[in-house]
């Protein structure tokens, strides 16, 4: 795996800096777990408008101290709770992390009374790995068809994280491997009347985002590369 190099320079260079080097079709969403609402407000002086969190109460608690910053786009990245499902939809625009039938299930009897029919992306593994929540492929083909009775939710594409360790080209290989699989769900909804779209890929963090680019990521997720390390 290629290592993280720390830049240097404030938030609002990094963003600046690392915003050069992305396509402009890559949404860039700026991880702010552990980060305090001050380095937020900094990302958002500096443009950005997409942040992702993976605890619910952090996040609450930084979003009631933002409620002034009215267009920033919440992302859910952490494995969600059943007993949590009703705060994420009502705090998260985009929900990344869904990563079983039964929470989509969940999420879609709550999204019944909701105004907006949330966005969601499915966690799958490429590889297996027990430190990680989330589909396999095998258990991803045999859900789809009760995915697509998920009305009330708009499946809008997959999340992976490749297992640590990986070299460089195995790393870009799961992407690849990720983008496939989009292709072929999306080629397989297209048949039937599906609310099943596919066009989101979110993939890459600090270590790894330009292999994910590389392989048609849409929304990189980084934390470190823009806001320094976490304890
Ligand atoms: C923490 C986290 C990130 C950001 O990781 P960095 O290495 O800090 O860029 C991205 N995605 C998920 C799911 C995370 O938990």
């Amino acid at each position: 795996m290629t290592a993280f190099s720390p830049l240097s320079g404030t938030i609002a260079e990094r963003i600046f800096q690392i915003r050069q080097t992305l396509p402009p079709s890559v949404r860039l969403i700026a991880v702010s777990k552990q980060m305090s609402v001050a380095a937020i407000q900094e990302a958002y002086r500096a443009g950005m408008r997409d942040f992702g969190e993976s605890r619910i109460q952090e996040a609450e608690l930084k979003q009631e101290q933002l409620q002034d910053l009215t267009d920033i786009n919440w992302h859910f990245i952490g494995h969600l709770q059943a007993n949590k499902a009703q705060k994420a939809l009502e705090r998260f625009q985009w929900i990344h992390s869904v990563d079983s039938l039964k929470l989509a299930q969940r999420l879609n009897r709550l999204a019944a009374n909701l105004p907006e029919t949330p966005q969601i992306l499915l966690q799958v593994k490429m590889l297996p790995d027990p430190n990680k929540s989330g589909w396999s492929i095998a258990e991803l083909w045999q859900d789809l068809s009760d995915l697509y009775e998920c009305r009330n939710l708009k499946i809008r594409g997959l999340m992976t994280i490749p297992p640590l360790n990986l070299t460089t080209s195995e790393t870009l290989k799961v992407f690849q491997q990720a983008a496939e699989l989009a292709a072929q769900i999306r080629e397989k909804a297209s048949q039937i009347d599906s609310q099943i779209k596919m066009e989101q890929l979110s993939m890459g963090m600090s270590g790894d985002y330009g292999l994910a680019i590389q392989a048609g990521a849409t929304m990189v997720r980084l934390g470190r590369v823009l806001f320094g390390d976490r304890d």
